[in-house]
């Protein structure tokens, strides 16, 4: 007989939308076949953990059957489009990321139907798919895009997927919610001065996948290609992906993702290389503002009357526990009220349309189950993120979701005796150098590098455009106090006006840090 094997299973959710419907149906799922908790991903996803291998059918059925997928969630082909998930309705900008983020998503859709052959029986889900997508992934390229096997069903992918994951993020100019530059490839919308959408800058190149004492794996932050009008922005995505498909190496995975061609050649070599792909000369990038965080919790203006509420999810984990009903708060709220809502890339989501007058009573709803308004959340845990480690994943090495939350309470404690109670910056903690919760990207990144034992990387920016640097490859869990106080001295001593905690350990540079710690003496 075969063993129990238990399962995790991801929506493609471009976006991060998920409908209501879908919603009371992944939490009926999570508590029926799950592990009564369901995970909002760093990509705008949900994940259910622990379904066994037997359930898997009816689970996915479901899903389907509720507005859902989980096509092309997981595996080496184009993974969830994130967005900036703020639903705001005035702003243009918004409103053609969303847009976009789905279109993109069915243009690299899978085309063969074993998917619905193996879960749904053969049943094609309804698609409502934009004919002007189908006609874009269809037509021939200029260049060498297209696959050129007769009759192959995928006509971009061709008979072999990609060499690994793909990731794509949309971003609006100034709002940095996606983390931007670690994706395979970004977009940033552009518009004109009549708010019409002209077209994308794009980045190309970001990861943050790698593996301890490999040199030759790497984090990397994505580079700006140029400016793409938006008739051509279809052709130019196909040709992105298939120079991938194509160079992306097939015979190291380590090795596979679209980074190492841009470490390898460089950008001159791979826009020379595009060109066989889509033959016209990228434009220069439009110049863009500065980018900053945003996490758009607690309560916003929809700009068309209505309300959205941000509602921070502590590592991404809905669930019931002692003082804090989350699981059934919004359980509660999507039943009665019938409200889609936007997964967040901060594991954090927004309910949305909430009508002036129900915004008491959803509030209200919200304080009796313990859900905390972002002024009352500690800033340290409000800007956090982990990746789910053990005992979901199995790559993980150490601790992260689970341990997370007593490491901010003891990196607090250390703060307040060191008189720097003020503080708030970044931390984000994996249990593997896989990176999910991209580490490498905070102020303070712990990344598992033994059992109880994290590799410490420093001076990110708050708003994530800046790569972190290793400094520690082991601090052990419990010497966290001791390995962090020389840091936090230093960073009061030498700070300087307003400057952040990644910022400052960006000017000091990881050799100072290091000295600093080495001859530190505590008093
Ligand atoms: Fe698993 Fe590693 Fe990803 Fe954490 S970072 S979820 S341990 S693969």
């Amino acid at each position: 007989e075969e063993p129990n094997y238990s399962m995790m299973l991801r929506t493609r959710s471009p976006g991060g939308f998920i409908p209501w419907q879908l919603y009371i149906t992944l939490d009926q799922l999570s508590e029926k076949y799950g592990n009564q908790t369901l995970r909002a991903t760093t990509r705008q996803g949900f994940q259910i953990h622990g379904i066994l291998k037997q359930n898997l059918k009816t689970v996915i059925a479901d899903i389907v059957h509720s507005m859902g997928s989980t096509v092309g969630a997981c595996g080496d082909i184009n993974r969830n489009v994130m967005a900036p998930p703020a639903p705001f309705k005035h702003k243009p900008e918004y409103v053609f990321a969303r847009e976009y983020a789905v279109k993109i998503a069915d243009l690299l859709a899978p085309q063969a139907g074993a998917y619905y052959d193996v879960w749904l029986d053969g049943e094609k889900a309804l698609t409502s798919e934009d004919p002007e997508v189908t006609e874009a992934r269809n037509r021939a390229g200029k260049g060498k895009v297209n696959t050129n096997i007769e009759n192959n069903p995928e006509p971009i992918y061709g008979t072999q997927y990609m060499p690994r994951k793909f990731k794509i993020a949309i971003a609006v100019p100034g709002d940095n919610s996606v983390d931007l530059f670690t994706n395979d490839l970004s977009l940033v919308v552009i518009t004109n001065e009549q708010q019409e959408l002209e077209g994308f800058n794009l980045y190309v190149g970001g990861g943050l996948g790698r593996s301890h004492n490999n040199d030759a794996t790497i984090v990397r932050l994505a580079d700006s290609l140029g400016f793409v009008p938006l008739a051509e922005i279809y052709d130019v995505i196909k040709a992105v992906v298939a120079l991938e498909r194509d160079y992306g190496d097939r015979h190291n995975r380590r090795h596979a993702r679209i980074k190492y061609l841009l470490n390898d050649w460089g950008v001159e070599k791979f826009t020379q290389i595009l060109q066989d792909y889509y033959p016209t000369p990228l434009q220069p990038a439009k110049p863009l503002p500065e980018f900053e965080y945003k996490d758009y919790l607690g309560w916003h203006e929809q700009g068309d009357g209505k309300y959205f509420v941000g509602i921070s999810i502590e590592n991404g984990r809905i669930l019931d526990r002692e003082g804090l009903k989350l699981k059934t708060a919004l359980r509660e709220i999507t039943e009665h009220f019938h409200l889609p809502m936007y997964l967040t890339p901060n594991h954090n989501l927004l309910l949305c349309e909430v009508e002036p007058d129900l915004k008491a009573k959803i509030q209200s709803i919200l304080d009796q189950y313990g859900i905390l308004s972002p002024e009352a959340i500690d800033p340290l845990t409000r800007y956090s993120m982990a990746c789910p480690a053990f005992p979901t994943c199995g790559l993980a090495i150490t601790e992260s979701e689970r341990i997370l939350p007593s490491v901010i309470e003891r990196i607090r404690a250390l703060l307040e005796k060191l008189d720097l109670g003020d503080q708030k910056f970044v931390t984000r903690m994996t249990g593997c150098p896989n990176g999910c919760a991209r580490p490498y990207m905070a102020e303070l990144g712990l990344v598992g590098s033994a059992d109880k034992e994290y590799q410490v990387w420093l001076g990110g920016s708050f708003n994530s455009t800046r790569l972190a640097q290793p400094y520690v490859q082991r601090l052990h869990i419990d010497k966290l106090e001791s390995g962090l106080e020389p840091l936090f001295v230093y960073f009061k001593r030498d700070r300087l006006e307003g400057e952040g905690f990644g910022d400052f350990c960006d000017r000091k540079g990881i050799a100072d840090l290091q000295a600093f710690s080495a001859s530190y003496v505590p008093e």
